[in-house]
């Protein structure tokens, strides 16, 4: 029997996803707004193991096609690890079509082009990045281990080597103080990197307000939701993006978007207003699933 390490996060287009857990927890594990493994120690999981439950999974699933590699950063392990898990999914899952994994941009530069490649060439052509902010003084404060430079550094060469993106922003992240200089400079890193896909989710509090200020260095005044609307607005009018999909249908959001940026922005700019306007159209609170 195959058990998980649970809690086991994944993304919510991972759902048809066969998951994995080739390392328990986050290797960084302190960005203050984040609980998601603050009860797991991080640790990579031995290779025998691991080896041994993708084959028990494999008599069961074995026309499995999409592969999620938990937990929290799996892109973390180093290239020779990768490829050796990677080439053992591809073994076991004929079908295979693609692997993913959370990644920090850190884990994406400490390989080079070459090794992101090859593990491209196993599939593993898909990674999801927390970016959250661009705004430097901002991932300082949250404690994001990255600024915006090291961030686009990371992802850009990882769009050299033919891996996708999914990126994430979150809204309200600075409070009242940073809304404007958070949503102008997401902008400018998302611009700079242009991510195949990237999304926005909302500030939650899972163990309360005053606990995350408690994690905070600067004093964090929630944005209202009208405040929210505004800080996506001013993000979405300041992206300069080709032919990135973006959603924002996140259950923490207020109001569920979708489009091709930047073919549907004016759309997009639109609907907020609108929203904005008739406030009646937004996610009640208990809808809302936090
Ligand atoms: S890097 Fe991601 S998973 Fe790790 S603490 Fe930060 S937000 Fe959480």
């Amino acid at each position: 029997m195959y058990f998980y390490d649970e809690p086991v996060f994944r993304p919510p287009s991972e759902a048809n996803s066969l998951i994995f857990q080739a390392t328990l927890g986050c290797s960084w594990n302190k960005c203050a707004f984040c609980e998601m493994y603050s009860t797991k120690k991080f640790s990579v999981k031995p290779q025998e193991k691991l080896f041994a439950e993708i084959e028990q999974l494999s008599a069961h699933c074995p026309g499995t096609r999409k592969v999620f590699l938990a937990d929290g950063n799996a892109m973390v392990l180093s290239h020779a690890k990768l490829l050796a898990i990677t080439k053992k999914l591809n073994q076991q899952f004929p079908k295979l079509g693609r692997i993913s994994a959370y990644a920090l941009p850190s884990d994406m530069r400490s390989k080079t082009i070459e090794e992101l490649e090859s593990l491209r060439d196993q599939k593993l052509n898909f990674v999801y990045v927390g970016i959250e902010s661009g705004d430097d003084e901002l991932l300082r404060l949250i404690n994001k281990s990255e600024t915006a430079e090291s961030t686009i550094q990371g992802l850009v060469h990882a769009r050299r080597a033919g891996v996708r993106l999914s990126v994430m922003i979150i809204l309200g992240l600075g409070g009242r103080k940073y809304s404007k200089q958070h949503a102008i400079r997401s902008a400018e890193v998302l611009n700079a990197i242009q991510p195949e896909y990237f999304s926005t989710l909302v500030l939650s509090y899972p163990f309360g307000e005053k606990h995350f200020q408690s994690r905070v260095d600067y004093e964090h005044q929630s944005l209202s939701t009208k405040e929210l609307l505004q800080e996506l607005h001013l993000l979405i009018d300041r992206t300069q993006l080709e032919g990135t999909i973006f959603r924002s249908d996140h259950a923490s959001n207020y109001l569920s978007l979708k489009g091709v940026l930047g073919k549907d922005k004016h759309e997009l700019l639109k609907t907020i207003e609108y929203a904005l306007s008739n406030p009646q159209v937004l996610r009640e609170e208990w809808m809302r699933g936090l």
